[in-house]
């Protein structure tokens, strides 16, 4: 008995020892779980395009995830200033305004040098008006007005009484609210699920750095807006462009959708095409848009108290200008005529405030303005002296302007000064007239689809005013309906 439970021991130490002299067995590796999520259509960036490739997929039956990087939806949308061009007749013939579809995708296409691609700016002029009366139909309300804004060329943006991009965002996200969509905000996209050659999912990150993986059935779209934000994206294409200048967007325009496109196959289009607006305002971020937006009823005074370009121009044409004028810097000069009835402008800015903060001026005479705006007083005098002249004369305008309005109607006003500031990447991935997303040998790459400023190809070399939105929504619901047909 006891030789046994001695034996036993012997044994028992043995086993120990050489546990001890061996180690522990090593941990079995296991996978961390990646919480997995699926829907018949996964989307990229809830902005205009997003959220109205959201709907418009809901509305075919699909199931929706449209995810979102920042903590909020709209994107550079819903602080654009909300003007969607569409040749829509029943709105602009009781005004007396004469459009066609003909002549919008003329503009547009002269507009951007003749690069545009044809087929797309048909597709995205002849959606406009239905895509118009779509967004109104889940509530949008128009302004009666009819706008002819900087960079339009043409009389025929239409905006929601709400300020800026508020309302079309406001009436999208409700509606794929209401149509079940799952929209996972501080979600941020990082790089695209592909299986024998199909885009089928999208590995994305959650608010703590997470890894989360959302599997698409039918397809993904890709929805994530421009990179005027990101500077080293903006100097791989456009070398010589200042780095240091401000833009008008929202942080999160920082093109990497169109990375993540590139690391499938895609193609991209037009990336040196960044588009610069006149309205920033000297050193800060964002718009310095002052009493008005509307370009007929205004004019643009340089720091030596002159004009010196057509105020309707094309906004590629304006900024090729401006930077040639003393420091940059403009003023735009109106009238009691172009003041707002309510003093608010389309960003919901009261005038009054302005005035209080220094952005705008206001006086009752063109002498008083140009001391206050520091021009000199007889240069700018004559300026507006000649130009309202040549108007009430019929004479053409010095540099070709039409439709202009005197500035005659006292008080006057003027906004500024302000300086160049980047707004709009006319580049991006290539797609179809379905929205497929087109790779380096020309073909649909399987399962990926793309809308709103992460394409490019549509508006050439500049983009006119009021198209962005026309571009977005368009294309957006295209989107949402190609990717839940899966086409
Ligand atoms: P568009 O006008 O083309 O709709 P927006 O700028 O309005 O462009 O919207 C694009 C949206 O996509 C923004 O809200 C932006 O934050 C979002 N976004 C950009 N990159 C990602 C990403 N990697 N993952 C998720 N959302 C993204």
């Amino acid at each position: 008995m006891t030789s046994r439970i001695t034996r036993l021991s012997m044994a028992l130490v043995l086993l120990l020892s050489m546990a001890l002299v061996v180690g522990c067995p090593p941990p079995v590796e296991v996978e961390p779980v990646v919480p997995t999520y699926e829907a018949d259509v996964v989307i990229i960036g809830a902005g205009g395009a997003g959220l109205a490739a959201a709907v418009s997929a809901a509305e075919r039956g699909a199931t929706v995830i449209l995810l979102e990087k920042m903590p909020a939806v709209g994107g550079n949308t819903i602080i654009a200033g909300g003007f969607m061009a569409a040749v829509f007749p029943e709105r602009q013939e009781p005004l007396g305004i004469e459009d066609s579809i003909e002549l919008h995708i003329e503009q547009v296409l002269e507009g951007g040098d003749w690069l545009g691609c044809p087929v797309l700016v048909r597709t995205m002029v002849e959606g406009a008006e239905p895509a118009l009366r779509w967004m109104m139909d889940m509530g949008l309300e128009l302004d009666p007005y009819i706008h002819f804004i900087i960079g339009s060329m043409w009389r025929r943006a239409h905006r929601p009484v709400e300020p800026a991009g508020v309302g079309f965002i406001r009436v999208l996200k409700n509606a794929a609210l209401e149509k079940g969509v799952n929209l996972r905000l501080n979600t941020k996209a990082e790089s695209l699920i592909v299986e024998d050659g199909r885009v089928v999912g999208v590995m994305a990150k959650g608010r703590g750095g997470e890894e989360i993986r959302f599997m698409a059935h039918k397809g993904v779209v890709l929805a994530s807006g421009g990179f005027a934000e990101d500077i080293p994206l903006r100097m791989m294409f456009v070398p010589g462009l200042c780095p240091l200048i401000f833009t008008t967007n929202h942080p999160g325009a920082t093109g990497e959708g169109i990375l993540m496109a590139l690391d499938v196959g895609a193609q991209v289009i037009g990336m040196e095409w960044i588009q610069g607006l006149p309205v920033g305002r000297p050193g800060v971020k964002g718009f310095a848009w002052g009493v008005t937006v509307e370009t007929p009823p205004i004019v643009n005074i340089n720091l030596e108290g002159r004009r010196f370009i057509d105020e309707n121009e094309r906004r590629d044409r304006i900024m090729s200008a401006l930077v040639k004028q003393p420091e940059r810097k403009m003023f735009m000069v109106g009238d009691a005529k172009s003041m707002p009835p309510d003093r608010v402008n389309v960003f919901g800015g009261r005038i009054d405030k302005m005035i209080a903060d220094g952005l705008v001026f206001e006086v009752d005479t063109l002498e008083e303005l140009a001391k206050l705006i520091g021009v000199p007083v007889d240069a700018f005098v004559a300026q507006m002296e000649r130009y309202n002249a040549d108007i009430a004369a019929g004479i053409d305008d010095e540099f070709g302007k039409i439709g202009r309005k005197p500035i005659v109607t006292p008080p006057f006003h003027a906004a500024g000064p302000t300086v160049p500031i980047l707004h709009h990447t006319m580049g991006g991935v290539k797609i179809d007239v379905y929205t497929r997303v087109i790779d380096v040998h020309g073909r649909p790459i399987p399962g990926l689809y793309a809308a709103g400023e992460v394409t490019g190809g549509i508006h050439g070399t500049n983009r006119l005013g009021s198209n962005a939105l026309t571009d977005i929504f368009v294309f957006g619901r295209i989107a949402g309906e190609s990717a839940a047909g899966g086409r």
